[in-house]
């Protein structure tokens, strides 16, 4: 599965926690991150992480072209609820295109221990038919 890490400056160290305690699930997959998150997050794992730019610079829409073209499997965006970002229409377009393409998406720490347990499940296997398939599957 592709994975997208993203994390504003002050969720950044929940995110080196949540990163350095999944490593072991989060290293048979293959990640992406914005630039300063997975810079950091490669600094305090033995992960390999591709970096796109930093999210104000354009990273948080390089990740969105890639949700895009169904490229991305699983968005972990560790946004700050609390803090004004300059680039608050790029995080919206974000979340939007998730939404847009049905990608599992946690805004919090709490929905991504939910989505990295279910990873390890398999409860994201109908991500593979998606990409068989190109269509919505519903395995009931
Ligand atoms: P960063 O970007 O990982 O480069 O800090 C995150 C963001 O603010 O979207």
């Amino acid at each position: 599965m592709k994975i997208a890490l993203i994390a504003h400056d002050r969720q950044k160290p929940e995110m080196i926690k949540f990163a350095t305690a999944y490593q072991e699930i989060l290293k048979h997959h293959d990640l992406y991150a914005t630039g300063m998150t997975g810079k950091k997050v490669m600094e305090a794992t033995d992960l390999k992480v591709h970096c796109f730019k930093s999210g104000p610079m354009g990273g948080d829409q390089q990740v969105g072209a890639m949700i895009s073209e169904d490229a991305m499997d699983l968005v972990i965006f560790l946004r700050d609820p609390l803090t004004a970002q300059p680039h608050e229409p790029d995080v919206n377009a974000l979340i939007r295109l998730c939404d847009v393409y049905e990608i599992p998406l946690a805004t919090n720490l709490g929905t991504a221990e939910v989505l990295i347990r279910g990873l390890k499940m398999g409860l994201l296997d109908f991500r593979n038919l998606v990409h068989e398939t190109g269509h919505e599957f519903f395995n009931l």
